[in-house]
């Protein structure tokens, strides 16, 4: 296809699935063909040099390791879930922060993976079988309709919520200008006012949603768009909220240099990559409770 341009200038990066290999025989597996580097910021993450084809590589297609790029990986990392927990991934298709999440929890406790699109869900369970991951219970539904109070989504400790968003931080967002041209205002259209203030308002409604779970403690609330309004604009519409929950805004991978736009309070715990510098565009929270708040009073 017109748009599936190689990429020869970026450097490639796999991430090893711990539920089947550890990092170290991945690393001298790969090295066998490749220059292999472990990333210097994310657990389990591993560098390769730029136009490394791994696509038809035996540890991809047998879920040792997946395609997974620097900023992606840090979403679940940044949510550090501990192995015995109950997690729900609020939007989890095609799943691979879910698996992630697994691994990070050494197939223990469970992760709750929430998704909408029926089509989407088959990918989903695609990649939870490919992972070899047995602590994934699928629920094919809108994360809206979840009732916190119910078992068991009252029991839930962590949520990753990485909803749809406009995508402006991607490759092909970015390679749009190369797509055949479309009908005005139709399919790859990332910018249009209307389609970002119909985004944001589902992605405020699923972070204020997640931050009224019962018994949760961790929420990590991510994107790969560029745009204030899905990311900034989203954390401090629910600043009130998450206040009164007892929640703060944490910073996830403090030695990252790249923060929140200076347009709400503690930005600076807010992390963005960049799609020139960092490759890709990507946006993450990190909300942390340490106490109950007021819940109690309402
Ligand atoms: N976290 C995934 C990953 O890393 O593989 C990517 C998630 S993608 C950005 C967002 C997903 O949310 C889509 O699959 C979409 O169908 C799903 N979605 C959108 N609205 C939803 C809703 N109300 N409830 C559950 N899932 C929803």
């Amino acid at each position: 296809a017109l748009y599936d341009i190689p990429d020869i200038s970026n450097p490639r990066y796999v991430r090893v699935n711990t539920l089947k290999m550890d990092v170290e025989t991945a690393v001298l597996e790969l090295q066998k063909q490749f220059k292999v580097q472990k990333d210097d910021l994310v657990p389990d993450l591993l560098v390769l040099p730029p136009g490394s084809d791994l696509h038809d590589h035996h540890l991809i297609k047998n879920g040792n390791v997946f395609m997974q790029g620097k900023a992606s990986s840090m979403v679940a990392a940044a949510l550090a879930p501990k192995p015995e927990w109950e997690v729900l991934d609020a939007c989890s298709a095609p799943g691979n922060k879910t698996v992630h999440l697994a691994a990070l929890m050494r197939g223990k406790g469970k992760v709750i993976a929430c998704e909408l699109n029926e089509e989407r869900v088959k990918r989903l369970k695609e990649t939870i079988r490919l992972s070899g991951a047995s602590n994934i219970k699928v629920v094919h539904g809108d994360f809206l309709d979840l009732n916190p109070e119910d078992p068991p989504y009252s029991k839930v400790r962590a949520i990753l919520l990485d909803p749809s968003c406009s995508g402006s931080g991607t490759a092909s967002a970015r390679l749009d200008h190369l797509l055949p041209s479309s009908a005005p205002g139709q399919a790859a259209d990332f910018t249009s006012t209307e389609r970002l203030n119909k985004l944001a308002a589902f992605q405020r409604k699923a972070l204020a949603h997640a931050l009224s779970f019962p018994d949760v403690e961790r929420v990590v609330y991510s994107t790969c768009s560029v745009n204030q309004v899905e990311n900034e604009d989203v954390v401090k519409s629910v600043l009130p909220l998450a206040a009164s929950n007892g929640f703060q805004l944490e910073t996830p991978f403090p030695e990252w240099h790249r923060r929140g736009l200076p347009v709400v309070e503690s930005a600076e715990c807010l992390l963005r990559t960049d799609p020139k510098e960092d490759k890709e565009g990507f946006f993450i929270a990190l909300f942390v409770r340490r106490s109950s708040g007021n819940q109690s009073e309402k």
